[in-house]
């Protein structure tokens, strides 16, 4: 009988999952102080399909403090997460075989949305040659078509940390508004940005107020992911057919969760600049142990807390069996990712070290 094959001299050794798109942290004190009192206070029955109007109020007036100058509760819905709002939304833009254009690489959810709205996914190019976010507009614009209705744009962005420019978001706004597209701007890594405050969003700019859909939600802001809470910022006529969808699926969001995302929202804003600065040093150190590495390229990401590195070789598999490093495939992001890992920081500074010597140990052992 044959020896087993054995797996190159390295022990087994603990799984260090760098896979989850979720942070580390527990939520913070304040907001699940807030969640039980609201239990407490017997706040456990059917609510309105688009949320309590407090919790309204207070995103239409964070949302007007982001530039949204026309921004009011009547336009904002709540729902149980940004994923929902992005399934509805998508429903209630997009006819049958309409085409809406999503980033490569980009968060796999898009495409997944707008095939069950019946719609058709087109990828569109988020990276340049070197694999660092980039909104090549005239790229953009080469993928548009007569079924064209929508485009995706995701800023701060999930793979590669991106942040759109002043000047992208222009060009972009420039280009809906020329044929006539919706943007659906999915936000949700708004608040985790490292050199200084992400631009004001597209639906800030000339003319786009009425053409844009701003989605963000409380799960990666404020490490709420699993009490499902999320809103969008919707243009009049689409507010309607939002909230039928919500009717019509979830009923309401829970209200002791969206007492506890009003708490978030009046609480002070060191806690997520606490989390964000110990996503910034994570970063750094990350970028710095990963750039060591003959053969790997890596972007310091300007927002979110992935790190999307070119990694010759690049086997999520083989580094989680062998080397007992668990982190998505690139190609997962769409056929632009491939060649690439997504390595979160969520997870403690010892970790991420002992995980970059891994993926060292695997590129030299190929
Ligand atoms: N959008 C992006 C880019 C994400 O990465 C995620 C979650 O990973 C979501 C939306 C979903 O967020 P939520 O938890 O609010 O549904």
């Amino acid at each position: 009988m044959s020896a087993p094959a054995i797996a190159p001299s390295v022990a087994p050794r603990a799984l260090i999952r760098l896979d989850v798109g979720e942070p580390d942290f527990a939520t913070p004190a304040h907001i699940v102080d807030a969640g039980v009192r609201a239990l407490r206070e017997g706040r456990t029955r059917y609510g309105a399909p688009e949320g309590i109007v407090p919790l309204r109020a207070a995103l239409a007036d964070r949302m007007r403090a982001l530039g949204h100058a026309g921004a009011t509760a009547e336009r904002v819905v709540v729902a149980q997460g940004a994923k929902p709002l992005l399934g509805h939304v998508l429903r209630a833009l997009l006819a049958p075989g309409d085409a809406c254009l999503v980033p490569d690489p980009g968060y796999p959810g898009y495409r997944a949305a707008v095939e069950l709205a019946g719609g058709v996914a087109v990828p569109y190019p988020a990276t340049d040659a070197a694999g660092a976010f980039a909104l090549d507009v005239e790229a953009i614009g080469r993928c548009l078509t007569s079924r064209t209705r929508v485009l995706v744009l995701n800023s701060p962005h999930n793979p590669t940390g991106g942040v759109a420019t002043d000047a992208e978001l222009d060009a972009l706004a420039r280009l809906a508004t020329d044929h006539d597209l919706h943007v659906v701007s999915d936000e949700v890594y708004g608040a985790i940005t490292y050199e200084g405050a992400a631009p004001r969003g597209i639906g800030t700019r000339a003319g786009m107020a009425g053409r844009t859909v701003t989605v963000d939600s409380f799960s990666k802001t404020w490490a709420m992911t699993g009490w499902r809470l999320g809103w969008a910022l919707l243009p009049e006529p689409l507010v309607a057919p939002v909230r039928a969808l919500l009717l019509g699926t979830t009923t309401c969001t829970p209200e002791f969760v969206q007492r506890a995302g009003l708490a978030a929202l009046e609480g002070s804003p060191d806690v997520v600049r606490g989390m964000v600065a110990v996503y910034r040093s994570r970063r750094d150190a990350m970028v710095e142990a990963l750039a060591a590495i003959p053969g790997v390229t890596v972007h310091a990401p300007a927002g979110a807390f992935y790190l999307f590195p070119r990694v010759p070789g690049a086997d999520a598999a083989r580094l989680r069996e062998t080397y007992g490093v668990a982190c998505t495939d690139g190609a997962t992001y769409g056929a632009r990712g491939a060649g690439h890992l997504r390595l979160s920081c969520a997870a403690s500074m010892g970790e991420l070290l002992e995980a970059v010597g891994r993926v060292a140990e695997c590129v030299r052992g190929r």
